[in-house]
């Protein structure tokens, strides 16, 4: 656990007790602050409590020594309306933070000297996978590292850092809207599409809230940015119109004068003299897809710009294992491919699915989300049969029509069982079984690591792992 300094003696109020809030509670007792927490979950609360936290509620606390309030991430600032503790503490005048604030706070306390480096990652997609890929090259090339923020542990749950350690935090928008004092020495934007807007009330809310990654930055640091979409374009225009830190631009599909790019199969340096091909991305198997090239640019750039050699970089991506429920490799038998990509609980995350494979016999389907599946017209033809299960088979079907093969499937593991015979006997070339819902997992499932969690065990069932 990173101890909390600054607070010593001094109350702050934590509000929210899920796993992320009990770890700010213990990181800031462990620095000597008064803890008070809270939570308006009955249940939230008495975990905390067998977890031995000393509740107060803070809407009866005494306001006048609380230093600040820290935030679970999900709590509304500012859409639809400010939490009623939001507006309190406004009326009190106490800053409202997050955890990650006050890990930032930590770290600028150290002595220079001793300051890790830290890599930042936000973006709409890819985050997750850009954050571990980083970790596994930081891993293999024997850097001391950490690896945290939105992903897995809590950041202040983390060891605490050497001087040479390495951060790699997982930035989403909510965690930026309650930071300010962070300071990445590699921030990196990998795109922008409208999502949580009803947390952040509109577009520019929500790119507002992912920009502050690059507060605080210096001539020394560099922002690398996918420049795909126009917004996030915009903000590269934007950063180097400032001319502070060094702005590495990155793309899947563009080549670029300057930046690390993906084409032709190929990733690109083109950072710093003539232009090398440092790997050929056609043999990533847990990494496939053009959107998975934009994660390999950018966690490349990263590196890269730590001063590890190319080949090294390169060579560590290639063992990359994957990650868990996102495009998971989960086996292969007869030249059939198995893949779990029970984490695409919309169409946009299926989009990607379906564009990086052909011959697919495709597991939809489950608590429908809104809009449906018909934006997933253009990848029909890469669709050998859909296997329909869940509360969405039926609108699914329709929407499929005469346009794709059917058939409604009810379960999982009927749907997998039926795909599994059809791609066996279809005569395709490397058919792949993708298991891509575009929907919830909640009707059949506890969530979509669940979901997940048992195709992999049916695949392996039936297929031994091979
Ligand atoms: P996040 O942590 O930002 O939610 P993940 O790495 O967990 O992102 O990927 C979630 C889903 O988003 C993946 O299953 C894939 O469908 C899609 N995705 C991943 N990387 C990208 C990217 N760079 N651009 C667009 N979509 C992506």
């Amino acid at each position: 656990m990173i101890p909390v300094p600054g607070y010593e003696d001094q109350a702050v109020a934590v509000f929210g007790l899920g796993r992320s809030g009990r770890t700010t509670c213990a990181a800031l007792a462990a620095g000597g602050a008064r803890v008070l927490a809270w939570d308006d979950n009955s249940e939230t609360r008495t975990r905390a409590q067998a977890d031995g936290l000393t509740l107060t509620d803070l809407d009866r606390a005494d306001w006048s020594d609380i230093r600040a309030l820290v935030l679970s991430p999900g709590v509304p600032l500012t859409h639809p309306e400010p939490h009623r503790l939001v507006k309190r503490a406004a009326e009190e005048d106490v800053p409202v933070i997050g955890d990650m604030e006050l890990f930032a706070q930590a770290m600028a306390a150290l002595p220079e000297e001793r300051r890790p480096k830290i890599i930042g990652i936000t973006g709409t997609n890819g985050k997750s996978t850009t954050t571990a890929l980083i970790g596994h090259i930081l891993k293999k090339i024997g850097r001391d590292y950490r690896v945290g923020g939105n992903i897995g542990v809590a950041i202040l749950g983390l060891e605490p850092p050497r001087a040479s350690t390495v951060f790699v935090i997982e930035l989403s928008s909510y965690q930026l809207d309650l930071v300010h004092s962070l300071r990445c020495n590699v921030a990196i934007w990998l795109n922008l599409t409208p999502d949580h807007l009803d947390r952040h009330g509109d577009m520019a809310g929500y790119k507002a809230a992912k920009f502050r990654i690059f507060n605080n930055q210096t001539a020394e640091d560099a922002a690398i940015i996918g420049i795909d979409d126009d917004h996030s374009a915009g903000v590269m225009n934007r950063l180097k119109a400032g001319r502070l830190q060094t702005v590495i631009p990155i793309s899947s599909g563009r080549s670029l004068s300057h930046g690390v790019y993906a084409l032709g199969g190929k990733l690109r340096d083109a950072v710093s003299g003539p232009v090398r091909d440092v790997l050929d991305l056609d043999s990533l198997v847990t990494l496939p897809g053009a959107h998975n090239a934009q994660n390999v640019a950018a966690a490349y750039a990263a590196v890269r710009w730590l001063g590890v050699p190319s080949d090294e970089i390169a060579d560590a991506i290639e063992t990359f294992p994957g990650l868990a429920h996102r495009l998971e490799l989960v086996g292969t038998h007869k030249g059939i491919r198995f893949i779990n990509d029970s984490k695409a609980t919309n169409a946009e995350a299926t989009a990607k699915a379906l564009a990086s494979f052909d011959h697919i016999y495709w597991i939809a389907g489950g608590r429908k989300k809104e809009g449906g599946i018909g934006s997933l017209a253009p990848f029909f033809p890469r669709i050998e049969k859909a296997y329909l299960i869940g509360e969405a088979a039926g609108e699914f079907a329709a929407t499929l029509s005469s346009a794709v093969a059917s058939v409604e499937a009810g379960t999982l593991e009927n749907a997998l069982d039926l795909a599994a015979r059809d791609a066996g006997s279809g005569g395709r070339s490397a058919p792949v079984i993708l298991l891509s819902p575009a929907c919830a997992s909640f009707d059949q499932f506890r969530d979509f690591e669940h979901r997940g969690d048992v195709f992999r065990m049916l695949v392996k069932s039936r297929i031994g792992n091979a």
